[in-house]
């Protein structure tokens, strides 16, 4: 059975557990340990694929389909471990099977509660299939005293006693406030939260303290004490520049060391971090940058295309630049300011989004990528923009449009009742469920092999994670070929256009998947290695 790490937040949400638990999991595996994750939510939605980006920042797509929480991207990004829908359930999930068991009659008459039925469920689903690695790291969304949060709390508390002892340890963020009156740190928001951990039964090993200055060690060996944690467990956790430090400065502070001793490990190898200093080095020392705009819907929360930010950054860092990335609201371009907004970028970025507004937008930003040869990528609604944008002014197709906006007379993109995954048929209906009904996660895609696209995968043959409704209409294929624009990959059996490119543009390339799920911090995603090469050429041409 593998050991678990819990971890828990405490003070303010949005301190970063996702990453400590990523850089974390980084640690664990440059010592030769195996990982994997589990992350649980405790809000009711049954998961985040419904949620606005707004609320929830990104939706990130597994392999298997599953929507799940963006610090899911996080593990993946940092640690190359798989994920799949077996890692991340909310309370949401865990009540829709509770209460689907309870209408089968399995709880055989009995009164279903919160304990133990609802803390059964969230433990069944936490130790499910972990006995093939060596720790499991499980954070609890939120932050302690929510209300939501509760049945999650107690089920750890319970999984500390099931679990063979000393199998188990608690890791607890917190944040200590800067008061400039003060002149001080405060720690009493710290001993707070543990205090609320601790009266439902939770007494943490390691408090990782967040703080945007160095943390007095008079202070350190005070939360200690009020804390009830040891010393050298108290480890502090500065803000830094680059995330990719974060491994890096969370060893220098012994966090590592702190959770092997915590399980009272003793013989366990140095950690080899030299390809984290590889990277670090290079983001510290670019040899030069690039500006990159990313036209979108949701630019106000960064955190909505999370992704598509870190895969970016990949890319940059494989070429040895730094990305300064401009974000556009799609809403504000129109065919007047186009040149102004876009004047300035090495390459454009249209991104992927729901719903009708900003698309004109993001059209007249296709149309300036295009006709200015500025490298152009497209993901998702952005590639379908760019098929609308080559049909009215290429094809010459009036009000060429999609269906996802309104019934228009020539939808280029449409509304797929029913395509195949594997050997099996899937469909999908006008009034369907809005919640997981989309086309999603991985699918098969074959590359025409004299395209760029295929050249720059280095194959003709991949597979892709796929989040939207909507696909190219392939009734309009022909037209917009003859156009110009080349359907360089489709699906295996030729139904639906995968990707888009045209010959005479230095690169314009539009994909109906996120390739950005799959960019990794070891493993960059070629496109997007390719692209910040062709935005590096771009400004040495500008
Ligand atoms: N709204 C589009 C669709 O559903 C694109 C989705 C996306 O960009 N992820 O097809």
């Amino acid at each position: 059975m593998a050991r678990f790490i819990f971890i828990t937040g405490g003070v303010v949400s949005s301190l970063g557990k996702g990453l400590a638990s990523a850089a974390l999991g980084a640690l664990l595996q440059s010592r030769g340990f195996s990982v994997k994750f589990r992350k649980l939510d405790p809000y009711l939605n049954v998961d985040p694929g419904t949620m606005s980006p707004y609320q929830h920042g990104e939706v990130y797509v597994t392999d298997d389909g599953a929507e799940t929480d963006l610090d899911l991207g996080h593990y993946e990004r940092f640690t190359g471990v798989k994920l799949t829908q077996k890692a991340n359930v909310t309370a949401g999930r865990i009540y829709q099977q509770v209460l689907a068991k309870e209408r089968r009659g399995e709880y055989n008459g009995g009164t279903v509660q919160v304990i133990p039925h609802v803390t059964n469920a969230i433990k069944d689903f936490t130790v499910d299939n972990v006995d093939d690695v060596d720790f499991v790291l499980c954070e609890i969304g939120g932050t302690v005293g929510d209300i939501e949060g509760l049945p999650f709390f107690e089920a750890i508390r319970q999984l500390k006693h099931e679990l063979p002892q000393g199998d188990a340890i608690f890791i607890h963020l917190t944040l200590l406030p800067y008061i400039p009156t003060a002149g001080e740190l405060k720690t009493k928001p710290t001993q707070h939260s543990v205090k609320e951990l601790r009266s439902i039964g939770i007494q943490p090993d390691i408090l990782l303290c967040r703080s945007d200055r160095p943390i007095p060690k008079t202070e350190l060996a005070k939360i200690a004490l009020f804390c009830n944690v040891r010393e050298d467990a108290v480890i502090q956790a500065l803000d830094l520049n680059s995330i990719y430090d974060v491994p890096l400065a969370y060893h220098d502070e012994g966090l590592d060391d702190a959770v092997l001793a915590a399980f009272g490990i003793k013989d366990a190898p140095e950690p080899d971090l030299s390809r984290w200093h590889e990277i670090s080095e290079i983001v510290a020392n670019p040899d030069g940058h690039v500006n990159v705009t990313i036209v979108g819907k949701y630019v106000e929360l960064e955190d909505a295309y999370k992704s598509l930010k870190e895969a970016l950054m990949h890319g940059g860092i494989s070429n040895r630049v730094k990305v300064n990335l401009t974000w556009i609201n799609s809403e504000t371009v129109t065919e007047d300011n186009v040149d102004e907004l876009l004047r300035q970028a090495d390459a454009i970025l249209v991104a992927a989004g729901f719903g009708e507004r900003g698309t004109e937008g993001k059209i007249e930003a296709v149309r300036y990528a295009r006709e200015k040869k500025v490298p152009f990528f497209g993901i998702c609604l952005g590639m379908q923009m760019a098929v609308i944008e080559a049909a009215r002014y290429l094809a010459g197709i009036e009000g060429a449009s999609s269906s996802e906006f309104g019934a228009c007379e020539h939808p280029v993109i449409g509304l797929m009742t029913e395509w195949t995954k594997g050997n099996e048929k899937v469909a999908r209906g006008e009034k369907d469920d809005l919640g997981g009904t989309l086309r999603l996660g991985a699918y098969d895609c074959v590359f025409d092999k004299d395209s760029k696209i295929a050249d720059i995968y280095g194959s003709t043959d991949i597979s892709e994670r796929h989040r939207h409704r909507y696909e190219v209409n392939i009734n309009y294929k022909a037209q917009l070929e003859d156009a110009g624009l080349v359907f360089s990959g489709m699906s295996p059996d030729g139904v639906l256009p995968e990707t888009i490119e045209y010959k005479d543009h230095p690169w314009f390339i539009g994909v109906q998947y996120h390739p950005e799920l799959k960019s990794q911090i070891f493993k960059p995603h070629p496109l997007f290695v390719s692209f910040i090469e062709a935005a590096a050429e771009q400004s040495r041409l500008v």
